[in-house]
């Protein structure tokens, strides 16, 4: 591998993995991460840390050149939909207006690749599902607004500049890496397996199950959960594509192309666990579609990338397992 990758939020639950990915791959990575929800401890010791603000030029472009960097994973970013709404410019701000700087960091020291997390939340509540990437987008929050309005940046620069991007469009991502190196390791988690995970190991007493009138099969909502090892690795691929294809820009659904209810879910951490979690059955959180799952044929398409841990008994398990020794690492 010639170069280096420059991976913001690697200190993040998302970007670490990616940095495990890149380096398994035997790629030279410099993160870059401003510590704020991420841990410098979650980044491998094989990668490089810069502590900054993405949108802080001189450290970002310091780093582009004293590493050689030739391609930007780009991870950092605010993630909680709630938020968002209550908070739109942080949104517009951390998301939007941050990766503007980023990417004209990039072109300024002529970087090659560009690779986006972007998100399902930018088709807000489709029509169709499986829902394809020509799926009409209308996200129906800020979080969503301000990762799509990031993918209209990347798809004009790259008109423009010497530079490909690809944006993978994640659904539900979940679980931790199998040989328990990274993790999910932010507090106040709202995500369900997370809190799930919480409640097995006695951090919270219940999971609230928000909406039992959904349109689907038992009427709680029903996602698409992806392994963070898997979404992990198709970015490693994404990059291998862009470097193939110079010319060539790539927007793809993350996800297994299946889905699995709330109840299906927190099943599987009983089954997993031996344990009957308490459930209370609450109402519905404001703007949840019924069924969230990708049509995934583009990604298995472009990339050879094939899921490695497509299993939601997997998914709890590696969850779990990081939950469990995130106790420990708190409890010393
Ligand atoms: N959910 C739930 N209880 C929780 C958290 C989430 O019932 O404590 C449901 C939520 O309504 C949705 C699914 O679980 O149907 C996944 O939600 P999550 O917040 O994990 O991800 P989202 O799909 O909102 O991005």
């Amino acid at each position: 591998r010639s170069g280096a990758v420059l991976v913001t939020g690697g200190a993040g639950y998302i970007g670490s993995h990616a940095v495990l990915a890149l380096l398994d791959a035997g790629w030279r990575v410099v993160v870059v991460d401003n510590l704020v929800t991420g841990f410098d401890w979650a980044v491998d010791k094989r990668a490089s840390l810069v502590v900054a603000n993405i949108e802080d030029e001189a450290n970002v472009r310091a780093a582009m050149r004293e590493h050689g960097v030739t391609a930007v994973m780009h991870f950092a970013g605010s993630v909680v939909v709630p938020e968002s709404v209550a908070n739109p410019l942080k949104y517009y701000r951390n998301n939007t207006a941050a990766s503007r700087s980023l990417i004209e960091s990039a072109v300024a020291e002529g970087v090659k690749h560009f690779l986006f997390s972007s998100t399902a939340a930018t088709y807000g509540i489709p029509e169709v599902v499986p829902v394809r990437e020509d799926s009409p987008k209308s996200p129906i929050n800020p979080y969503g607004m301000s990762k799509l309005m990031t993918e209209h940046m990347l798809r004009d620069v790259a008109a423009a500049h010497p530079i490909n991007y690809c944006a993978l469009r994640y659904f539900n991502v979940a679980g931790a890496d199998p040989q328990g190196r990274s993790g999910q390791s932010t507090a106040g988690a709202t995500h369900l397996i997370k809190i799930a995970a919480e409640a097995a190991t006695g951090k919270r007493g219940h999971v609230s199950v928000f909406g039992t009138d959904f349109a689907t099969p038992d009427g709680t909502g029903v996602r698409d959960y992806i392994h963070v090892s898997d979404l992990a690795a198709a970015h490693v691929d994404a990059l291998d594509l862009l470097i193939a294809r110079p010319e060539e820009n790539h927007t793809l659904n993350a996800g297994y192309g299946k889905g699995f209810s709330v109840l299906q879910v927190l099943d599987a951490v009983d089954r997993v666990t031996n344990l009957k979690i308490e459930r209370r059955l609450e109402g519905r959180r404001a703007g949840d579609p019924d069924a969230l799952v990708a049509d995934n044929s583009a990604i298995l398409a472009a990339l050879p990338w094939r899921p490695k841990h497509d299993d939601l008994d997997g998914i709890v398990r590696d969850a779990l397992a990081w939950e469990r020794a995130l106790g420990e690492r708190d409890g010393s």
